[in-house]
């Protein structure tokens, strides 16, 4: 078994092998992660290790896009790894509309996708769900997967106009360190 560390948004493995749950999702036949963890044949999933978010008002988190509707997305949140224990069992977090970018977002689909990694800052917590912002140029996408062949997007023109290896051309609303963790390229 692999103990490699997935990303939100790497390839897990196929459908006959992986199924989709909370901590991966599905395009088509293949399984993606949500979460950061590690894939495990036998139960069929991506496992973490369970250790709640408390979080507040305020913070920075990461975390993966997992539903686009309308006007909102949902998020998966994982806070930052500490002390070598890995993120799990995540909230979700919900970013309206209007708290996507400084200027109006038409669709929710040209700032995120489904699979993106994000940055972005709480604004309020209810219960177990935080409303989340990425107006601030820091804050959106670090990390966005081509909608057609799942390969990452890179940010060659800049302002959020990604595209891909084979050529693909989708918008984001990007985080001014687009791909980079940190000092870390992703
Ligand atoms: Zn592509």
């Amino acid at each position: 078994m692999s103990e490699k560390i997935l990303l939100p948004g790497e390839y897990v493995g196929p459908g006959e092998v992986y199924a989709e749950g909370a901590t991966t999702y599905a395009a088509g036949d293949e399984i993606f992660a949500a979460a950061v963890g590690h894939a495990d044949e036998s139960s069929g999933t991506v496992k973490t290790r369970i250790s709640k978010p408390s979080l507040k008002e305020g913070d920075i988190v990461y975390g993966t896009v997992i539903m686009v509707m309308d006007s909102f997305a949902i998020v998966v949140i994982y806070p930052e790894r500490k002390e070598g224990v890995l993120p799990a069992a995540p909230p979700e977090g919900k970013i309206p509309v209007r708290n996507m970018s400084q200027g109006f977002t038409r669709m929710v689909r040209d700032a995120f996708r489904i699979g993106d990694i994000i940055r972005a800052r709480v604004v309020t917590i209810e219960g177990e769900k935080a409303e989340l912002t990425t107006r601030d140029p820091e804050l959106g996408v670090i990390k966005a997967f081509c909608s057609v062949c799942r390969k990452p997007l890179e940010n060659k023109g800049g302002r959020g106009m990604l595209s891909c290896p084979d050529g693909h051309r989708e918008t984001r609303k990007t985080a001014t360190d687009y791909r980079k963790y940190g000092n870390i390229p992703i």
